[in-house]
Order: C-alpha cells, then sequence, then structure tokens
C-alpha cells in the first residue's frame, strides 16, 4: 500500500528501529513508548486491521504472537501484554494490522 506508514517502514521509506525480521513479518521499536519494552510486530502483507483478516491469514496471526512472546524471552521479560487494537474506538490509528508487545512494567487491568 503506497500511502501506509507501516508499509513504508517495510519497504525502508521511513526510519524505525527494527529488531525482527523475517519471511513473513517485521518488528520495530514504537515512536512513543508506554513501557520500557514497547515493540510493534507486523505482518509483511498489507492487511488493514484484525475485522480484515481472512481464514487464510490464520497462520500469520498465530506467527505474530509467536513473534512477539520471541523477542519477550529475548529481552527476559517473564511478564508482558500483547495488545491488538482493532477499529478507531479500540484506539487503532495506524490502519496495518500490528501486534504490540508491551512489558517492562507492571500493568493494570482492565486497559483504559
Ligand atoms: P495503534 O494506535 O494501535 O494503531 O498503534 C499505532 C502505534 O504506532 C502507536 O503506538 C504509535 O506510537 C506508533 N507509531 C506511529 N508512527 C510511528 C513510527 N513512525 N515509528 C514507530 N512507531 C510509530
Ligand atoms: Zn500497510
Amino acid at each position: 500500500m503506497a500511502d501506509c506508514l507501516f508499509c513504508k517502514i517495510e519497504r525502508g521509506e521511513i526510519p524505525a528501529k527494527k529488531v525482527h525480521e523475517d519471511a513473513l513479518c517485521f518488528a520495530f521499536e514504537d515512536i512513543q513508548p508506554q513501557a520500557p519494552t514497547h515493540v510493534l510486530v507486523c505482518p509483511k502483507e498489507h492487511v488493514a486491521s484484525l475485522a480484515e483478516a481472512q481464514p487464510g491469514h490464520r497462520e500469520l496471526l498465530g506467527h505474530l504472537q509467536a513473534v512477539a512472546a520471541g523477542i519477550a524471552k529475548q529481552r527476559g521479560l517473564s511478564a508482558f501484554r500483547t495488545v491488538v487494537n482493532t477499529g478507531t474506538e479500540a484506539g487503532q490509528s495506524v490502519f496495518h494490522l500490528h501486534v504490540h508487545l508491551l512489558g517492562g512494567r507492571a500493568m493494570s487491568w482492565p486497559p483504559g
């Protein structure tokens, strides 16, 4: 997608601190971290949101979570949270599917 921020990061057109890349996804540090670890894990394929995901994306969806857990393990995080905001009202601001990996501080529940 020509105009998508995260597609531009994937293509290297906008700088980001990449922490992981494989055939299906890439991950980078969030520009406005909400915790000591705040990484975004994105599919290379442009999927606008979880609501747009198709049955053919099921393996990809699992992969994004597994990659997030792997980064958490790499960083020695014993507790962490993965979040997918879906839709503007739920806090989604970039319409390219991404899993937030948050860790390194105590977290409350429910989220705001
Ligand atoms: P969401 O609100 O769930 O769609 O999450 C979008 C996330 O992207 C927010 O946490 C932003 O801080 C982050 N973000 C926006 N622009 C950039 C950027 N250029 N590089 C890294 N993260 C970004
Ligand atoms: Zn995109």
